[in-house]
């Protein structure tokens, strides 16, 4: 390709708006254009880059069995009343819908369980054609409450979505591993650092889940992870044991003492340490926070009233909280959103800040975290405004019928985990993501294969995504100077770029790059000419920011027979004309060779 035709336009002020590394030098070097709100117009440049990871995520999936189609973005309301997640996805407002000029109803893809299902359902008859799986790249709509970070966080993307449907469990385990594999080839393929976690497994369902992480301190996820063990998760699943508090010396009946105006834990502590309960302190405290959590039952929906008990110093995990509610109510959740003030005063008879587990409390559902078991006397809400209980026991003060110790509470770097040493905290970005569904979808579709006993048996299924333009962005993250993008080789949108440096005029120059490009191009390299009329301090500024790995530079060295070769971020060094095409050929094997070496050395 010829610069002179591409229209380069690269920015040399960072936007306004963007905060992390991609979004800014995405934006600056031409990669994106934003065309609205969490909308993105992908450049030439990023088309190159985004065909070719979908090429190795494509390549990657099929060697672990996928067949790859494409599947309609519009998807039947009808389809999804069977799964039963239309009102579940209406109420989190997560899908976008459209109506046809009949009326008729749909949902914009978020993702494709029942679209992929009932396909299945129509082409696999009998358990000899197990396991089957099917996979596309095509585009996802998801309505984001707060669209950001340039590609990370759009509402309009592409994902590599792949459906396993088996007749056994171990089967569905077999190929769960070999999709964690296939990831992990594809990760490495790229140039990019991913591990996996342990996940939630969210509005898809399902037993059992693993994301794929990119490290990176922008990361919207925080990942809870113990550096001696391995033990990684999601901090919307994490478990772990928090440390004991230390113990003060309290009243030995649950006290009832006027803390007043103290609603927050760090007042009525400090409260309570001026007024004889010395060493008192928030983790000695029972915070309780009431929300309202909206579940979709077989008997329709239910509004539940829900206090959360975790350690006065600790938070709620309102993942787990959300997950503990739906189990204990049999449906799935719609929504979870904490209790309005007005609510509070209904649910403890209290101005919010005093509610406790006592008398009092009226709410649906009580779970108290396993944390605050056998710690001894706490100091509680007393539902009673103004007032606190001080040195209440769980098991001693309150009815054991009206609550249930359920795992709710946030864990942190710090805690320990009860396979040994402490849980340390680190942020990443989510690139991919995989799940063990189980019947859920073909239990609810009637998606079922006629097995070997000669019955009708419901598929056991797995899914599996890739954000294939998330990944773009991440790799961006990762590779990145002061000067501008370090495409890994294998995403790179050109191999590299021949600047032409000589004065104007000056043929010779002209004639060398140019018989470099055509070798280059007939030897099938990605190149890029940079024949603009331009001084070659800006192109050189220009390419280090759009990225390209590999550049040569036709200048004063031609005289003498030389190129000048540098790799990004490397040192220049010369290279004779009549072996520059040979050099970058080869120089072009080694950074492949070393990606794919990765790749093989996944276990
Ligand atoms: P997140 O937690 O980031 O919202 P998710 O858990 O909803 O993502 P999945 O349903 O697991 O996402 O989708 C599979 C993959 O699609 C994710 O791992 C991520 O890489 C990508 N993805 C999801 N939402 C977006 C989005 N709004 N913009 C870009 N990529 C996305
Ligand atoms: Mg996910």
């Amino acid at each position: 390709m010829r610069a002179s035709r591409m229209n380069l336009a690269t920015l040399r002020e960072d936007p306004a708006e963007a905060e992390i590394a991609s979004h800014r030098l995405l934006t600056r070097a031409g990669y994106i254009h934003k065309s609205g709100a969490g909308l993105y117009l992908y450049q030439p440049l990023l088309k190159r880059v985004i065909d070719k990871i979908a090429r190795i995520v494509a390549e990657e999936i099929s060697r672990a069995g996928g067949l790859e189609v494409t599947m309609p973005i519009m998807q039947e309301e009808a389809l999804w009343q069977k799964s039963g997640r239309w009102s579940q996805y209406q109420a989190s407002r997560t899908m976008l819908t459209v109506k046809d000029r009949n009326g008729q109803q749909f949902g914009l893809a978020p993702t494709a369980e029942e679209v992929v299902t009932d396909y299945a359902t129509a082409v696999v008859k009998s358990y000899k054609q197990l396991p089957a799986c099917f996979f596309q790249q095509h585009t996802k709509f998801r309505d984001e409450i707060r669209p950001r970070f340039g590609l990370m966080r759009v509402k309009e993307f592409i994902m590599m979505d792949a459906y396993s449907f088996h007749a056994s469990d171990d089967c569905l385990g077999k190929t769960y591993e070999a999709m964690r594999i296939a990831y992990l080839r594809t990760f490495n393929r790229m140039g990019l650092t991913a591990f996996a976690v342990e996940a939630d497994s969210g509005a898809i369902g399902g037993s059992g889940s693993h994301e794929f992480m990119v490290a990176a301190d922008i990361g919207e996820d925080a990942i809870i992870y113990n550096p001696t063990t391995g033990y990684a998760a999601n901090v919307e699943r994490a478990a772990g044991v928090i440390p004991k508090a230390p113990t003060w010396t309290a009243p030995a009946t649950a006290t009832s003492v006027l803390t007043p105006q103290a609603g927050s834990i760090a007042d009525v502590m400090a409260f309570l340490n001026a007024n004889g309960f010395t060493g008192v302190q928030a983790a000695h405290g029972l915070k309780c926070v009431l929300f309202v959590v909206t579940v979709a039952t077989n008997k329709g929906e239910r509004q539940i009233k829900t206090a959360a008990f975790v350690r006065g110093d600790r938070d709620v995990n309102e993942v787990k909280l959300g997950n503990a509610v739906a189990r204990g109510a049999r449906g799935s959740q719609l929504d979870l959103r904490p209790m309005h003030p007005d609510e509070v005063r209904a649910a403890t008879g209290a101005e919010p800040g005093f509610a406790g587990p006592g008398e009092g409390l009226t709410v649906d559902f009580c779970f108290i975290d396993p944390s605050l078991k056998d710690v001894g006397p706490l100091v509680a809400g007393a539902n009673k405004t103004d007032h606190h209980l001080v040195g209440l026991v769980i098991e001693r003060d309150v009815d054991a019928k009206k609550f249930r110790w359920e795992d709710i509470v946030r864990i942190k770097a710090g805690d320990l985990d009860p396979a040994g040493g402490l849980l340390a905290e680190r942020r990443g970005i989510e690139v991919g993501h995989i799940f063990k569904l189980g019947t859920k979808y073909s239990t609810a579709m009637k998606a079922e294969f006629l097995g070997p006993d000669q019955k009708l048996h419901p598929f056991i299924m797995g899914c599996y995504g890739i954000g294939t333009s998330r990944v773009a962005a991440a790799a961006v993250e990762q590779h990145n100077d002061a000067d501008g993008i370090r495409w890994p080789m294998s995403i790179a949108p050109y191999q590299v770029v021949i600047v032409s440096a000589g004065k104007p005029g000056d043929t010779a120059i002209d004639q060398a790059a140019e018989q470099l490009y055509n070798e280059l191009l007939s030897a099938g390299v990605e190149v890029v000419i940079d024949d603009r009329d331009t001084k070659p301090g800006v192109k050189f500024k220009d390419w280090d920011l759009v990225g390209i790995p590999l550049r040569v530079v036709a200048g004063r060295g031609i005289a003498e027979g030389k190129f000048e070769f540098k790799v990004r971020g490397g040192e220049a060094k010369d290279i004779a004309i009549a072996d520059a095409a040979t050099h970058v050929v080869s120089e072009i094997r080694k950074h492949l060779a070393a990606l794919n070496a990765a790749a093989d050395a996944v276990k």
